[in-house]
Order: structure tokens, then sequence, then C-alpha cells
């Protein structure tokens, strides 16, 4: 279909067909939340009432899986997930790439006598063994020990995805070698959050919380995406193949009319969010806000927080469900860090706090001096990590994609900083100095020392440009991609903070041991971190130019790109960090650098061998055709003696030299692209592509954009923005 008919096509679709065709009742939320989830009310009913009691306990305070409870929760899981239409069971798990993982086995079996029976065992619902050749393990497999298996993850509730046809129960589950090592992301998360549930309980019971058996990390990751009309996104190879659209002016309308954020949905788009927000609320995942974002085009969806292996199971469903409906409503949905340039990326804000057992969030200010404590052990340990271990937290959400984020102008930067708010700067400040302050009409934060302003939630300024922002009781980490799974930040976030925790625990009881006052025992150790974090701290703006200066300055790294970035995790203080807190052994680190170090090069690899095709095959006879035509334009004009003539010659040239440049600009990008094959070495290969490659695509890309302004609009064989951002 020519372009300019896609776009008559789209016109025609709007107002919509009917879209919610397989939603015929209206429903009340509650009636139908959790009904696709294995969930508490699914376990009532289809377990004894011993297994489930015993399997309500694992999913909150872990344990081991007895063959016979595995037994008894496989009947009724099967049973349940029968009724309700499945036909098929998967281990569902999170492979280091792509989305998720699932191998199909249909329930059929075979019993005595040849009749089909649906049987679902103990041991399938356990462990799965798919051929983990397939999958990257970063050398970790040596090709002839091939196999992996996937263990059932208790802690998750298993689930039913429906399709057209049927419905599959998926089991959330590990994947690992056979020597143990994690092939997945989910396992090293798992290890992370027990660790910080154990430095974090301990520190709890030096507080007097005895109670607590455990500590969750939790997680609320609030999600950006574009989508445009799927007819245009068939008509870009670019965006098909690489998930960015590689070539593409900017239109006259960007935008700088800020006319989008918060603007009234569209009625196709809400149409398409309320379909998808009723699937995932049957899957029983609690999305919560919905709104437009600030491109054109760019919208978000917002859970409410849980527990963050919960929350990471739950993102993966989420950016799948949103992919697949938005599909039946002739969307493609874009979850790239950058799909369109010059206009806002899409990241995923992912809001990280700790609960415990008792449902305390550990990042709440309390309202006596001995919470008020507390509190601020836990804020100034996240600090103090985030200030120790920017290096791995960047590391951990590099990826190509979200270079176009962080290390560009754009939001947020790659410097990681932690911004605080007004308030707890100045109480950070008074305990530093050792200050005492008098109360004054407003509520006061009492740390037993005089008295302080209160920190209230409501007080607390925002900072939109800051990569770590405090927001009153949680800590908003906005460097994590839009189409990342939140694993393994988090899992990088609540080993460093366990990591630096357990210091503080160490040193706090050796205060206790002398014999000095908890109070003063915490202040001994809080007063020096306070004072140490400094540099991390920043409340200004983090786009400037001034800042990148004064980081420097301030001494925080400011890696760019992925291959300087993905280099930290082999770090040797990094590297111990992480194998003190059993979170990684030495070859899953070296692993994990290798498959990110891979999936970098593969990335910018398939992006230039696109951009290439569309460069020669799309772009080349489009301008050729505008050429020709200008130049017998400029003959012809020649030819009848018009006054014109010499003006027309000029611009036909000037249009000719575009044209060369855009041979000679795909000639440099194909001799550079070829060049890559003298390199053997990954990461050295990583950073010919970030250092050579991307540039050359770059200078492909003015002149591409170039033309597509130059060249007639009937001719231009690519959607254009202007198209893809507002015709839907
Ligand atoms: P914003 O103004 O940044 O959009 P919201 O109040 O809408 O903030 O919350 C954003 C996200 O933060 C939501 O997904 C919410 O569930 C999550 N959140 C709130 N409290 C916590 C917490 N204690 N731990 C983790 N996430 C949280
Ligand atoms: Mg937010």
């Amino acid at each position: 279909m020519r372009r300019d008919e896609i776009g008559m096509s789209i016109t025609d679709r709007r107002p919509l067909r009917r879209t919610i065709s397989y939603r015929e009742k209206l429903f009340s939320m509650s009636s139908i939340y959790g009904e696709n989830s294995f969930s508490e009310n699914a376990m009532k009913k289809y377990l004894p009432y011993k297994t489930h009691e015993t399997l309500k306990k694992m999913m909150r305070e872990g344990g081991k899986v007895s063959p016979e409870l595995a037994e008894e929760v496989a009947q009724g899981m099967k049973e349940w997930a029968v009724e309700k239409g499945a036909t098929h069971f998967t281990h569902w798990f999170h492979p280091m790439t792509g989305l998720t993982a699932e191998k199909h086995d249909s329930f059929l079996s075979i019993g005595r006598g040849g009749t089909v029976i649906e049987r679902f065992s103990g041991s399938n619902l356990i462990q799965g063994e798919p051929d983990a050749s397939s999958f990257p393990s970063g050398g970790l497999r040596s090709t002839f020990e091939a196999r992996g298996y996937t263990a059932w993850d208790p802690t998750s509730p298993a689930f039913l995805v429906e399709s057209l046809n049927g419905a599959t129960l998926c089991i959330p589950c590990v994947f690992l070698s056979y020597t143990g090592e994690a092939l997945d992301k989910k396992t090293p998360l798992l290890r992370s959050m027990e660790r910080l549930s154990d430095i974090a309980g301990r520190l709890l019971r030096l507080f007097g919380k005895k109670g607590v058996t455990r500590v969750h990390s939790t997680v609320g990751p609030e999600q950006e995406y574009f989508l445009v009309d799927r007819a245009y996104y068939n008509a870009r190879p670019d965006l098909v193949l690489t998930g960015r659209t590689l070539f593409g002016a900017k239109p006259p309308k960007g935008q700088e009319m800020e006319d989008h954020y918060f603007g009234s949905i569209r009625e196709r788009v809400l149409a398409f969010m309320q379909d998808a927000e009723f699937e995932m609320f049957r899957l029983g995942i609690p999305v919560k806000t919905r709104h437009n974002e600030v491109a054109p085009a760019q919208f978000e969806i917002a859970p409410l927080f849980e527990d963050s292996n919960t929350a990471t199971d739950h993102n993966q469903i989420v950016m799948e469900t949103l992919k697949k409906i938005a599909w039946r409503h002739e969307f493609a949905l874009l979850l790239h860090e950058k799909p369109f340039s010059g206009i806002n990326g899409s990241g995923k804000h992912n809001n990280w706090s700790m609960s415990d057992s008792e449902g305390a969030n550990l990042l709440e200010p309390g309202k006596t001096p001995h919470e008020n404590l507390q509190f601020l052990t836990f804020l100034l340990g996240t600090i103090k990590a985030v200030h120790k271990y920017a290096d791995i937290l960047r590391a951990s959400v590099a990826t190509a994609g979200n270079d176009h984020r962080l290390g560009a102008n754009e939001a947020p930067p790659a410097i990681i900083s932690v911004f605080l708010g007004e308030q707890l700067t100045k109480i950070l400040d008074n305990i530093e100095q050792d200050k005492k302050i008098d109360s004054s009409d407003r509520a006061i934060i009492d740390l037993g020392l005089g008295k302080l302003p209160v920190i209230s939630r409501d007080n607390t300024d925002r900072n939109r440009t800051s990569p770590f922002a405090f927001t009153g009781n949680k800590f908003e980490f906005r460097a994590v991609g839009s189409s990342h799974s939140v694993a393994m930040a988090n899992c990088t976030l609540n080993t460093i903070v366990a990591d630096v925790l357990a210091g503080f625990c160490a040193d706090i009881e050796g205060g206790l041991k002398k014999g000095k006052s908890l109070n003063k025992a915490v202040l001994e150790v809080l007063r020096p971190v306070i004072r140490e974090t400094r540099p991390v701290r920043f409340e200004g703006n983090n786009y400037s130019a001034e800042w990148e200066k004064e980081a420097k300055r301030r001494g925080l790294p400011n890696r760019k790109d992925t291959p300087d970035a993905l280099s930290a995790f082999l770090d040797k203080k990094n590297m111990e960090m992480f194998i003190r807190n059993g979170v990684f052994s030495a070859a899953e680190i070296m692993s994990i650098h290798m498959i990110m170090t891979e999936q970098y090069v593969k990335v910018v690899n398939i992006e230039a061998e696109t951009a290439l095709t569309i460069a020669k095959t799309l772009i080349r006879p489009a301008a050729e055709e505008e050429f020709s035509r200008r130049a017998a334009t400029a003959a012809s004009s020649a030819a009848v003696k018009s006054s014109g003539a010499t003006l027309l010659k000029r611009e036909a040239v000037v249009y000719g030299d575009l044209l060369s440049d855009l041979v000679s600009g795909t000639i440099a990008l194909e001799s550079t692209l070829a060049r890559r094959e003298k390199i053997a070495d990954e990461v050295k290969k990583a950073e010919y592509y970030c250092s050579e490659v991307l540039p050359a695509m770059n200078s492909l890309r003015a002149v591409v954009d170039k033309l597509e302004d130059e060249t007639s609009d009937g001719l231009w064989p690519l959607p254009k923005y202007r198209e893809m951002l507002y015709i839907y």
C-alpha cells in the first residue's frame, strides 16, 4: 500500500470499528479481579485446607516444596485451569534476553485402556527441562552440557493466558543450569530479596521490632509506551525489525506545545487501554493509573506496588498483554526506549521501597523519635548504597536502546545522583552538624535531639530530572528502560542496599556492645554517612551542562554508553559485593557481562543492517526519482529559456548533491560494518559498534532526513513522523 493510502485507511478506521467484540458484558472490577490467576480465592476452592495453608506460608516466607505438597497443588491447579478452558501448561521464565520464554505441553495423557485423560503431576509442576542450548548463557554452559532446567517459583502466582482458541496455564519459574548457575533474571532477584530480608530483619530487631519475620523490597513500575497505527508500523521495516525509527525527519510540530501530557485520552486509545486493563485485572495485576505522556502518541500505565518478585513477573505480563491487546486494536505498541528521535523516549520509573512482615514501609518517616531514627537508617543505607555502587546501578540498566536516553541529553542522565528534597536535606544537615532546632508550630520530626521539621509526604518537592528521587516514602529509580525487565535493576538495588545495611548492622551492634545507647550507637554510624554521601545528593537540574561538570568534580561516574557502563560488572569492588552477598557467583557475573555485551552488539548490528537496507532499497529509488524529475524540470525550463532556468538548475544540482551524499553515506556505513569481521573480542566489538558503527548510522540518517524534507511527499516511501505521531 502506498504511504498516502495508508493514511486514508487509518482515517477510515476512526471512529472505531467494534473493538470490544470479545467482551460483551459490563463488569465490576472486583467481580473479575484475579479470575485468571491461581490466587487466594482459587486456592481456597481447589486445594485441601492444609495444603493451602502450607502454600500460603511458603509464598510469604519461602521454604522448600515437598513432593507431596507439589502433587496436591498440581492437582488443584490443573482442575482450576482445565475448568477455565486450559489445554496446555508451560513453565514460564525469564531468560537473559527477550521478554519471557515458554514451551507448552498439553495435559494430554493416555490412561488405562486407551482413555484420554488430563494429567498434571507434582513433578510436572516442580520441574521442566527446556533445551537450554538456545538461550544465552554467556559462556556458563559449554555446548556439550547444554541442559538446563526450570523450577517452580511458588512465591509468584500461576496464571492463565487466554488466546483466541484456548488457554494456557503459565507457571512462573526460575531457570538454572545443571550445575546450579542462574540462566535467568529471576534467580538472582530472589537471592537478592532473601539477602535483603535477612539483613533488614536483623537491623529491625536492633530497633526492637522482634516480631518481624521477613522484609520485602516493594516495587511499582510505571510503564511508558508509544502507540502507532499498525498500518504505519508494517510499512516501516525499521520499526518491525528494531523497534525504533532509524530515519525520520523532525515534524513541524513535536512536543513543544506540551498539549499531550495528561490530555484527554482519545477514544480509540482509551478503548485499547480498557481492554488491556480488563485482561490485567483478570490476571490479578493491580493496574491503577493511565494517562497520556509528554510526547505525542506516548502513554503510561502504572500498577499498585507489590513485592519485587511479583512486581517483576507482573510487569513482564503487563508488557506482553499491552502488546497483544494493542495489536487486536490495530495498533503496534512500541516499548523501545527511543522509538522517535527529537521527542521524549520511554522509561520505566521503578518505585522501590522496603516493607516488613508487619506491613510497615521502612522508608516512611515515623511519628516517634525511635521510628524516625529507624527511617533515617534505611534512608541513609539506600543513599550510601547508590553512592558507593552508582556504576553498577547504571550498568544494570545498560542496553543499546537505553543509551539513547541515558547517554543523550535526555531524562534521566547517565550520572546517578539522589534527590531528597529541601526538608530532608535540611534535616540531614542538622544531624550532621549536631544542631538542635526548636519546634515551630509545624509538625516535627523528633529524633530525641531537639526538634526538626517533620518529613511529610505531601511536602516533598518533586524533581523530575533526578535519576533516583525520594518521593516521600519510596525511591523512584528512573533510569530503567521501558522495554527492560525490572529484575536486574531491583536485584542490584536489593543487593547494594543489603550490603550497606550489613555494615550498618555490624557497626551499630559494635556500639551497643560497648554499652552505648541505641540512639547514640545509630547516630554515630549515620553522621559520617551523611557527610560521605554529600557528592551523590543533588537537588538541581540534572539535564544541565553545569551538572555534568559539577558531577565530574564530585567524582561521580558518567558512563554514557553501554560498553563503558558494562565494564562495571568486571570491577573488583562490584564483583566482590555480589559474591559477598550470595547473589551472583563470579562465573555468573562474567556471564551477565558477556550476555549484555553480546546483546548490545546484536542490537546495533541489526539496526545498521536495517538502515542499509532501507537506504538502498527504499530511500535511494525515491531520491533518484525526485532527482530525475528535478533534472527534467530544469532541462525543460532551459529549453524554453524560462527566466527561472538557472535557479531550477541550481536546485537540481543541490538535490543531486544530497543524492550523492546518500550514496556515499551508504557506502561508508557498509564498509564500517564490514570491518567488524576483523574484531574477534566481544568487548572490543561492542566498543567498535559504539564508536564507529553508530556514528556512521547517524551520518547516514542526517542525509536521509534532509532528503525527506526535500522530496515530494508522494514519492517518500516511509510513513513520516507527522503521520505516525498524530494520525491514530
Ligand atoms: P508519581 O507521582 O511518581 O506518578 P504515584 O503516587 O502515582 O507517583 O506512584 C507511582 C508508583 O509508585 C505506583 O506504581 C505506586 O504503586 C508505587 N509505590 C507507591 N508506594 C510504593 C512503595 N512503598 N514501594 C514501591 N512502590 C510504591
Ligand atoms: Mg512517577
